[in-house]
This record gives structure tokens, sequence and C-alpha cells, in this order.
């Protein structure tokens, strides 16, 4: 088994135990998908060996492995991908709200439970909020030393079979409180409280012998002393809660990439056509080559990620990229494995139609593709701002053309309409298609943002420029044709390469 070399010897061996664990529930996985039983017995034996504490501090009765530990188990489970979604997602994932957000009472009361095996689940889905998760209508409403919640969840895991409901519920109708996320807060609902029922159990590919379902809440009281963090900071929990689901959803498709190769390989080395095994093909080969390399690419990200998360580090970017690149991954190499064993790979005798579809799953559950590609997106123009500066440019004086140059150029004290213009006019020449952005204007004017808005109003007024503006107001300007005219001579604009001769040109 591949391990790195940051993981502790405790993490090392623990990679061993999880495998050695997770071969002897095998069969009965296999027993209960085919059944379609829910496996309880597996989920006993988890928590008597305490596994689900993986990512536990030790002070609450956990392994103090870490996110590393925690990812370690959720790749080793995930040979059985029914349980291994309800022990990553639901247990593990609700952990992290606990631990980042929880007080002493609250450490003390849960996480001993989770490192216990108690099942939990994730409660953030409803009917008319997926991917708008902040279009959550599910109310709580205070009265007295509890809130009262009323509304519907849907699409939870391990609806019904949990113990402990990590929900989320709008306790804020404020226009101001909604446009700044304050407007949800995170409770835990314990099953059997009065008015908290399941109301239906899906049917979902790849959930034979785990469950998925529609949770109803009518007038349930849940004490102050199960909400997680301050009313208002429900966004904050959800936020840390899905970034570490999202990092131990990449481990567990690592899982599943493992487990595709584990089968595909021995599979084409014993079966025959054309008198050769079918290995021996260059197109298998290849699809085995991706497979393999999906999989190492997988696992360093999602293990990269977890390192980050015990270093402390912010792993917004680290762990929706993980999600994205893994999910995608693992559905591209679960149908090469397929194509790579023929009609036998479409059988449910074999793994690999199984893992299929919850790959579709993880492309889907726990933040869609585009949901964890919007937050890279936001992330990265944040942290990565310094990095996306556009490259300065000039005209060279003898050859003509844009070329990069080191030096800033001198910044003028004043600005007014001829300067300006100037400048826009200049930068028609070095990047024609685009506008220039405040910052581009400020590397020429050491002026007041007010001042600049003045002269570019005046220079739209006149028809000289082009103004494209955001919230906040001017944000990009460029020289209409008049105002090219108006900044140069027309011959300023001109560049011909050596090759086109007089002839050509008119
Ligand atoms: C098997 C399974 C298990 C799940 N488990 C849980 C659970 O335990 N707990 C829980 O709370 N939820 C759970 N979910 C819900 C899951 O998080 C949502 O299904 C998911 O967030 C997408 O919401 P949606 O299905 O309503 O799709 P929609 O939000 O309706 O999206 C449909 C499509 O439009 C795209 N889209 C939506 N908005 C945008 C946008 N602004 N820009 C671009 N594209 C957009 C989406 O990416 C998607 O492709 C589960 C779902 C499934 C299928």
């Amino acid at each position: 088994m591949e391990v790195y070399p940051w993981w502790t010897d405790e993490q090392k061996a623990f990679q061993e135990e999880m495998t050695a664990f997770v071969e002897e529930i095998m069969p009965r996985d296999a027993e209960t998908r085919w059944k379609r039983e829910f496996p309880w017995d597996i989920f006993k034996a988890i928590g008597e060996k305490g596994y689900t504490g993986a990512g536990v501090p030790k002070e609450y009765g956990g392994m103090g492995m870490g996110a590393t530990g925690a990812c370690i188990a959720a790749a080793a489970m995930n040979r059985t991908p029914g349980p291994g979604r309800i022990y990553v997602g639901n247990m593990l994932g609700g952990l992290r709200q606990i631990i980042e957000f929880g007080d002493e009472e609250q450490k003390k009361r849960f996480l001993p439970r989770i490192s216990k095996g108690e099942i939990g689940a994730i409660v953030i889905t409803e009917p008319v909020a997926g991917t708008d998760a902040a279009a959550q209508v599910t109310g709580a409403r205070r009265d007295g030393d509890a809130y009262v919640l009323n509304g519907k969840k849907r699409f939870i895991v391990s609806a019904g079979v949990a113990d402990r409901y990590m929900v989320y519920a709008r306790t804020s109708d404020d226009a101001e409180d909604r446009r700044k996320y304050r407007h949800l807060t995170a409770f835990i609902v314990e099953k059997g409280t009065p008015g908290f029922s399941v109301e239906k159990i899906n049917e979902i590919i790849g959930f034979e012998n785990i469950q998925n379902g529609v949770l109803d809440f009518k007038d349930v009281r849940v004490p102050v002393s199960n909400m997680l963090g301050e009313e208002g900071q429900g966004w904050s929990v959800m936020t840390a809660g899905l970034n570490f689901e999202r990092t131990l959803i990449s481990a567990q498709t690592a899982g599943w990439m493992e487990e595709l190769l584990r089968n595909t390989v021995p599979y084409c080395q014993r079966r025959v056509q054309f008198g050769k095994p079918t290995i021996s093909f260059l197109n298998n080969q290849f699809k085995v080559a991706d497979l393999v390399s999906r999989l190492k690419i997988a696992r360093l990200l999602s293990f990269y990620t977890a390192y980050l998360w015990d270093l402390g580090w912010d792993i917004t970017l680290e762990c929706n990229m993980a999600k994205v690149y893994n999910a995608e991954s693992v559905m591209a190499s679960s149908l090469d494995a397929i194509q790579v064993m023929g009609g036998d790979g479409l059988t449910p005798f074999y793994p690999l139609s199984a893992i299929m579809h919850v790959a579709k799953v993880e492309n889907i559950a726990g933040g869609t593709m585009d949901a964890c590609r919007m937050v890279i997106h936001r992330t990265a123009m944040r942290q990565m701002a310094q990095e996306f500066k556009q490259p300065r440019r000039v005209i060279h004086e003898e050859l003509g053309v844009p070329v990069p140059t080191a030096e800033n150029p001198q910044r003028a004290g004043r600005v007014d309409e001829d300067s300006l213009l100037k400048i826009l006019a200049e930068d028609y020449r070095v990047n024609p298609g685009l506008h220039m952005n405040r910052e581009d204007m400020s590397l020429h004017f050491d002026v007041p943002d007010e001042k600049l808005d003045e002269v570019l109003l005046s220079l739209e007024q006149k028809g000289w420029a082009l103004l494209n503006r955001d919230k906040k107001g001017i944000a990009l300007a460029k020289a209409t044709y008049d105002g090219l005219e108006r900044a140069f001579p027309k011959d300023h604009y001109k560049w011909f390469p050596d090759w086109a001769t007089e002839d050509r040109i008119f």
C-alpha cells in the first residue's frame, strides 16, 4: 500500500489495519447489497474498533490522527461503497462542525459518540434549495430555551438510520442578514425528538444497502444547548463541514479507483481473445495506464489536502479541487475499466458498475462539480490575485510590436482628459481587444478614485471613452474610435510586418 513520507508510523500502521478490517467486512457488505439490508453489524464492528474516531482528538475519545487518519480510513472503507459513503460523509462529515464550532460541553457530549460509531446525517438540502443552499426555507424560531423547527429536507443520506442530524435552518428573514449569509443557524437534532420524522426513503443508484430520504420537521423543539455556534453562524458552520466532507469524499474516490484496478488488471491478465490475454492489447494497456495515473494523482490530492488540514491551513481551494478532479476521474476510470472488462464489467457480479453508480453520485452529492468549481473560482480570485496580475507590455520602440517590460511607468500626480485619453489609446496599441481596469490606470496616475471617475465621465460624455460599470461603479475603460483619433495621429497606430510590401497596403 502506498504511504506518504509525511505520515507518522501510527498513520502508516492505521492504513494496514483498516485495509485488513475492510477485507473482513467485504463478504457481509456484498451479502447486504444483494439482500438490500442495512448493514447494522458492519457499523457495530466499526464502532467497536473506534474507527470513526480516526479524526476525533484523543481527549474526546478518538484516535487523534487528524484529517490524514480520517482520509486513510475513508479510502480504505470505500472498497464497500455503501457503508463507505455513510462512514465518510455522514459520520465523519459531521465531525468538523463540532470540532470548530462546538462549545466544550457539546464536544464532550457528541465527539465520543462519533468515536463509538454513532451514525450521523448532514441535513442541508431541501426541495427548493439544492445548489442554492442559502435559499433554505426550513425555519427555526426561538421559544424560551429551545428553537422550534418546521420544514422539510431531502436527499439526506442515513435518513432514519442515523441518531444525530446536523440540521441547518433559517433564523432570519431580514434581507441584510440574507445578503451577508447571517440568516442560517446550525442545530444537532437527535433521533426521537417529537415532531421529527422520515417522510420518504428514496431509491438511488449505488444505494443498495444504505439509505437516503426526506425528513419532516413539524414543531420540533431543539434545545438551545444543541445549537452549534451562534445564531446566524450556520453558513460558516456548513462551509467548514462541507470543506471537510469534500476532502473525505475525494479520499473515498481514491479507494474506488484502487478497487477498479484490483479487478480490471487481474481480469485482463486471464481473459484470452485472439489467442492472447486481453492485457496484451495496447488500447487496454493505455486504459490501465490512465487508471493508474488518475489513482496516483487522486491519492496525492486527497492526502496533500489532508496534510494541509492537519497543519491548520486554509484548504478551501485544495479540497474543492480534489473533489472535482477525483469525482470526475473516478467516473472516467469506472467507464474505462468497464470497457476493458467488456460485458463482465457491466454485471453486478463484479464491483465496476456499482463504482460507476457511486462515482456519479459523488459528482452531485456533497456539492455538484459546478458548485465546487464556483468555490474554486471565487477562492482563487481572492487567494491568487497576485498571480493573476496582467503582465505589463509596451510597444517596442524599434519593432513597433507589444513586448513584455519589467518597468513600471512614472505615475503622474494629476490627471486630465488628454493625459488619460493618451494612456487609453496607447493601451489600444498593446491590447486592442481589451479595456483597462482601474489598477491598470492607477499604474499611470497617482490620483484619488473620484478624480479619475470625474475625468472618465467627461471622456464618456464627449464620446471619447467607453465605460463598463460594476456594482461599485466604473470598473473598465477603453478609448472609442473618436477617442483614438483625438489622442494620436492615425499613423501612430499603423504597423505592418516587413513582408507586407507597399503593393499590399493602401
Ligand atoms: C445520492 C445523494 C446523496 C445526497 N446526500 C445529501 C445529504 O446527506 N445531505 C444533504 O443535505 N444533501 C444531500 N444531497 C443533496 C446534494 O447536495 C444536492 O443534490 C446537490 O447539492 C445539488 O442540488 P440539486 O440536486 O437540487 O440540483 P440543482 O441545484 O437543481 O442543480 C441542477 C444542475 O444545475 C447546476 N447548477 C445549479 N446552480 C447553478 C449555478 N448557479 N451555476 C451553474 N450551474 C448550476 C448544478 O451543478 C446541477 O448540475 C445528496 C444528493 C444525492 C443525489
